[in-house]
């Protein structure tokens, strides 16, 4: 397994209209392995599709390079890059059937029109469109245009594929169906997918690695786990599943955290030089009703089997998620109740701001 792309300190900032400018890649850094599924995770303006649009050559880095299996491709132009995109747009041709969708690159490419039959149906087969061929863009649903798009690109067995928020597009249900089809895919063809998306739960469902962007920075990656359970950042604690940012204060031997007893170093994981906010996980908070507790309750939700319950504690709203069961054990959260708010040993984390 080698690196399929290497990005060194890719940066590319705009002019705006303004007459300002916008750094949309501030010294970004990649390695994609070969045969892996990468998602590039960020809010919208965050530099994703920017950093798609360099590794495909519309758009040129002000520096840094870009490696493809080893050989830089920065400078080579678009059309001799083994890189293909899918687009959110699909942007197919809608005067054309399906199957001269697919086949127009190929020819372009200078393939035989014998193999270019093959590629063509081996692709339709490969996205369950056999059959539809014949048709026109505008015969088709959002989602088997989608396919199409993907079709015409995997047909050109690309080093790497890339995918712009490809499945925004589509409704909740078809969209979880395309994540499976996506991962079917990557793992059959084994080509190299790189994905971008702003829904962090399609980039843990998806990614082999997630990388995590903020401004313009890879601020962390890593397999979504690995993100999940060791955010580095108070960014990507709140981005990455749901979080409890709280400040935190070193003295000593433990860290105070206003409203809560003082935690003692063994506790807590993360260095004191990594910064002055701690982030939990909902999971991780304990409440227990206390008349002379830190916090009060002021919500209560019911889902799914789980309590979600918010707790202001002494101007933060602090949120906990306990299995339904305790309301078995005789008390049921209500708001206005006072409690005590803790933490599970083990869960607090320091975060950089
Ligand atoms: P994302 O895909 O994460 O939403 P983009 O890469 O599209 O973000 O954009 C990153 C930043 O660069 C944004 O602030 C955007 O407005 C700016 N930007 C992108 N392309 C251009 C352009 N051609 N001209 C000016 N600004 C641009
Ligand atoms: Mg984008």
């Amino acid at each position: 397994m080698g690196a399929a792309l290497t990005v060194r300190g890719v940066t590319k900032s705009f002019a705006t209209p303004e007459g300002g400018e916008v750094h949309a890649l501030k010294d970004v850094d990649l390695d994609v392995e070969d045969g892996s599924f990468t998602v590039l995770l960020g809010p919208s303006g965050c530099g994703k599709t920017t950093l798609l649009r360099c590794v495909a050559g519309l758009e040129t880095p002000d520096s840094g390079e870009i490696m493809l299996h080893g050989e830089r491709i920065d400078q080579v132009p678009v059309w001799k890059r083994r890189v293909n995109t899918v687009f959110q747009s699909y942007a197919l041709f809608p005067h054309m059937t399906v199957e001269r969708n697919i086949a127009f690159g190929l020819e372009m490419d200078g393939i035989s029109r014998k193999d270019t039959i093959d590629k063509v149906n081996e692709a339709l087969q490969m996205v369950r469109l056999d059959g539809l061929g014949g048709r026109k863009p505008s015969q088709l649903s959002g989602g088997q245009q989608q396919r199409v798009a993907l079709a015409r690109a995997l047909a050109k067995q690309p080093e790497v594929l890339l995918l712009d928020e490809p499945l925004s597009a589509l409704d909740l249900k078809l969209r979880r169906g395309m994540q499976l089809e996506l991962k079917r895919l990557q793992r059959e063809t084994s080509i190299t997918f790189i994905l971008v998306t702003h829904d962090q739960e399609e980039a843990m469902a998806m990614g082999d690695q997630v990388a995590v962007f903020d401004s313009g920075e890879i601020v962390q990656i890593g397999a979504p786990r690995d993100v999940y359970l060791a955010p580095r950042t108070r960014f990507v604690a709140d981005f990455i599943g749901e979080a409890n940012v709280l400040p935190a204060q070193w003295s000593g031997d433990s860290i105070s955290i206003p409203g809560f007893d003082d935690l003692h170093r063994s506790l807590i994981v993360g260095s004191e030089s990594a910064g002055e906010f701690v982030a939990v996980r909902p999971e991780n908070v304990i409440i227990e009703q206390a008349e002379s507790g830190n916090g009060t309750v002021i919500e209560v939700l019911f889902v799914g089997g789980l309590l979600h319950v918010e707790v202001e504690v002494q101007g933060s709203t602090v949120s906990a998620r306990q299995s339904s069961m305790v309301a078995e054990s005789g008390w049921m959260p209500a708001i206005g109740d006072r409690v005590q708010v803790g933490f599970r040993a083990g869960s607090v984390r320091v975060v950089e701001a």
